[in-house]
């Protein structure tokens, strides 16, 4: 039997940040990934360190929000996940729909589980280079599940 192209097998971060924990909807988010051919490859709960969350988000360092961002980030355990599939980054990206759950398209996890802008249920990478990184800062290479 012909093997499926791998060239597109990506692997991305997820997180179900801690409102959606606090809410008990892992479960029910995880369905979402896992119903479009999603994958969770490696997964661990953590509740983040003010030093963690201001290192995972420095890219958001300059911005109004970055603050309130590790606050909340910080406020309990979060989900961590790898996700793999085919074009997984773009995927998981209309997967959880837009950051402001207001203009998320429905049907998307922040459309549904997202309470406000910050309180948006889920983190994915936004781009191969990002997926790279910040799978890197969460998990060591044996701790991410190889079917091959
Ligand atoms: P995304 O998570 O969709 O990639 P960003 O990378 O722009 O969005 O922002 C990172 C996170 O910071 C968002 O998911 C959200 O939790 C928070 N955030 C973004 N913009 C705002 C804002 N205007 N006010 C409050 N929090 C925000
Ligand atoms: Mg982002």
């Amino acid at each position: 039997m012909a093997q499926t192209p791998s060239h597109t097998l990506e692997q991305t971060l997820s997180i179900i940040k801690p409102d959606a924990v606090e809410q008990n909807q892992i479960g029910n988010i995880i369905e979402y990934f896992e119903r479009d051919g999603l994958n969770v490859v490696a997964a661990k709960m953590i509740h983040l360190s003010t030093e963690q969350a201001k290192s995972f988000y420095a890219v958001h360092a300059e911005k109004p929000f970055y603050e309130d961002l590790v606050k909340f980030m910080t406020s309990g355990p979060a989900l961590i996940m790898v996700l793999e599939g085919e074009n997984a980054i773009t995927r998981n990206r209309e997967i959880m729909g837009a950051t402001d759950p207001s203009k998320a398209d429905a049907g998307t996890i922040r459309c549904d589980f997202a309470t406000s802008i910050e309180r948006n249920a889920v983190h994915g990478s936004d781009s191969a280079e990002a997926a790279k990184k910040e799978i890197l800062f969460f998990f060591k290479p044996n701790e991410i599940f190889r079917r091959t």
